[in-house]
């Protein structure tokens, strides 16, 4: 009898994790060796030859992260933005340009501005919601890679993946989407027409804040050729140890986000009935501008709630500095819900371009503990304005 294509969670958890073929172990041990016996003279087994090339741990990352994102081939790096920079050199060289959104993780912009720009690659932040300004960007530089976060960093705007793929493609270009926000759970883009998916696996995909990594995901063996090639030639590849963590932490992804999800809707809904609040940006909201096509394009809303205080600054620092079970401290994604003030952390490089974030806005990463509990934060946190 054949078997129905898995679903999402039996990826998750089965994707390149068979047994260890020697003892039965279920979970595979992790292989710390840098290297790899040979069988006389380049008799390599199973094509492994050294811990910077290739490592079963690794390997068995890379298979499962393909399976998630339904892509042919993946790539773990030692943290989001080496996978960035890794996969920026190997589709891009001087003279071409990036066009990305304007409201960018700010670590990406820092990096394609002032890391790869001096290398001659050139960049134009745009409001990638606004039809107009991508057309008119694209049509100004020889575009090589249009770069998207849909939901966005911290303004949680949504974007047509699809209809982005399509102006990207017309000018040919590829687009690049950073799915960190939404992870694979509730949201691929390969399946859309993107070309290239990347992640922070630190945030959700790790899941538990507990390991730094970022990956590359593709599905097409032209791609996957030259962006294997600077893995393995630059070797910002993850560790065994690194890999490991974020295989477990990905195979619970399902049953995590669920929780996030409406634990996030929750807070989003708590926080939009009060006074003190001047506007909640949660894609799962009916007020949100971008609620019809995230329905569309998403299935869940995701973790994330930015919120902008009526009493400016001083109110945003006051509840980013008195809640107790959301943890005041940068990063998102994990099981235990944090608490961010953009503008002075996650965006401080950002401060004063235009991709600066507004200095009364507060982003909260919803964990999956008792919901109770974190509206109960919120309501002492906000009852000391
Ligand atoms: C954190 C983050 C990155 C950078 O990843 P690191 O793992 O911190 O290097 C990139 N994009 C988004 C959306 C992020 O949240």
């Amino acid at each position: 009898m054949s078997m129905p294509t898995p679903g999402f969670n039996t990826r998750a958890i089965h994707a390149g994790q068979g047994f260890e073929p020697r003892t039965g172990a279920v979970v595979p041990p992790v292989h710390f060796s840098s290297t790899y016996a040979q069988d006389g003279i380049g008799g390599l087994r199973d094509g492994y030859e050294y811990g910077r090339g290739t490592n079963p741990t690794r390997d068995s990352l890379q298979e499962q992260l393909a399976a998630l994102e339904n892509g042919t081939h993946a790539f773990s790096f030692s943290s989001g933005l080496a996978a960035e920079d890794s996969l920026i050199r190997a589709l891009t060289g001087p003279g071409d340009h990036i066009v990305l959104g304007n409201d960018a993780y700010g670590g990406t912009y820092r990096l394609i501005n002032r890391v790869l720009g001096p290398w001659g690659i050139g960049n134009t932040p745009v409001d990638l919601s606004d039809a107009g300004a991508v057309t008119a960007a694209l049509a100004a530089y020889p575009v090589k890679l249009v770069w998207v976060e849909t939901p966005s960093n911290p303004m949680m705007r949504i974007t047509d993946i699809a209809a982005l793929a399509d102006a990207a493609h017309a000018v040919g270009a590829l687009l690049v989407v950073d799915n960190t926000f939404a992870s694979p759970y509730l949201q691929q883009p390969l399946d859309l027409g993107a070309d290239v998916v990347v992640h922070s696996t630190t945030k959700y995909i790790g899941g538990h804040s507990d390991v730094v990594g970022g990956a590359v995901i593709v599905k097409d063996a032209e791609l996957a050729e030259k962006i294997g090639f600077v893995q393995f030639a630059v070797g910002a590849v993850s560790g065994p140890m690194d890999a490991f963590l974020t295989t477990r932490g990905l195979k619970t992804l399902g049953v995590r986000m669920d929780r996030h999800c409406t634990n996030a809707q929750a807070v989003a809904q708590w926080l939009l009935a009060r006074p003190e609040v001047e506007a909640v940006h949660y894609p799962g909201l009916e007020s949100h501008p971008g609620h019809e096509l995230a329905k569309k394009q998403m299935s869940g809303f995701g973790g994330m709630v930015s919120v902008q205080l009526a009493g400016g600054e001083a109110a945003a620092r006051s509840i980013a500095e008195s809640t107790r079970v959301f943890t005041l401290a940068e990063s998102l994604g994990g099981i235990e819900s944090l608490m961010n003030y953009p503008s002075e952390m996650t965006h401080a490089s950002v401060k004063g371009t235009e991709l600066a974030v507004p200095v009364n806005l507060l982003r909260l990463s919803v964990g999956i503990e008792d919901v109770a509990d974190l509206l109960a934060d919120l309501e002492q946190a906000f009852s000391q304005l």
